[in-house]
């Protein structure tokens, strides 16, 4: 009877250290891009690259209850997802060398401050891998076989959208085609071009805790679009378009 009570009062700070290493979000985004530079590794295929693989909180954390329409900003100031889950563990090029030609060519950078690529996955490796209870060869991987799974480029063109300077399209048109040719509703972000336009910037699809398979996106999100949208063709210049996004543009 001793032992056992002894027993027990050494395992439970254990568990309870297994049980907080845990993170406990809901979901993931998988989130895409259209992007306005290239990376040093040259012009990427002019399509979607993945931004991140995020994990999120079905409700954001401060304010219990609340799951309205969720506006970034106020999504910065709640905790709406968890970040810098582990600093001690920044990514290694070893653990996921059979993934760098994929990834340069689906997760290329897209930043106009940085063309390396590598910098830019192991700032998302940092920020949101960290969180994803997932090993750094299984998180990159499994945001790679997610996109390949479903390709928007090829989707919104069966749909009839394809990227233009001058056509915009309904939003509408864009969402209904992604929930058709995907099984699943995504959240849209929009952002402004050069001359002021608002032409379509991400799109974030939400998929479930192991990151395999997607799910009806849990949250609405004010992604700054409107009723009309552009689809900008890849450029490639180095030059910030006027993004009211331009901070999630540049850490990207
Ligand atoms: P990042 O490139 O990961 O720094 O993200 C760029 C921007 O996306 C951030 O400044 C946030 O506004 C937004 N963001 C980051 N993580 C999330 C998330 N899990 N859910 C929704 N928005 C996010």
């Amino acid at each position: 009877m001793r032992l056992s009570v002894v027993a027990v009062a050494l395992l439970l700070p254990l568990a309870a250290a297994v049980l907080a290493s845990a993170e406990q979000f809901d979901f993931f985004y998988l989130v895409q891009q259209q992007g306005c530079c290239f990376p040093d590794s040259g012009k990427p295929a002019a399509e979607f690259g993945i931004h991140g693989l995020w994990p999120n909180y079905a409700q954001c954390r401060s304010s219990a209850g609340e799951v309205g329409l969720v506006d970034m900003g106020v999504m910065r100031r709640k905790k709406c997802w968890p970040e810098y889950c582990d600093d001690g563990k920044p990514l290694s090029l070893w653990e996921i060398k059979d993934l760098v030609k994929q990834l340069d060519q689906s997760w290329p950078t897209l930043s106009c401050k940085s063309g390396k690529s590598m910098e830019f996955w192991s700032y998302e490796w940092r920020k949101h891998g960290t969180c994803s209870d997932l090993g750094q060869h299984d998180y990159f991987a499994a945001a790679l076989a997610l996109k390949s799974r479903h390709n928007l480029t090829a989707i919104l063109a069966d749909a009839g959208i394809v990227p233009s300077d001058d056509d915009t399209y309904f939003l509408s048109s864009i969402s209904d085609a992604i929930a058709e040719g995907t099984g699943f509703k995504a959240n849209l972000e929009c952002n402004r071009d050069k001359s002021g336009e608002t032409q379509l910037f991400q799109v974030y699809q939400c998929v479930d805790r192991s990151g395999n398979s997607l799910i009806d996106c849990p949250l609405p999100m004010q992604g700054k679009c409107r009723d009309r949208v552009k689809l900008p063709p890849f450029v490639g210049d180095r030059e910030l378009a006027v993004a009211d996004t331009s901070a999630a543009r540049a850490a990207g």
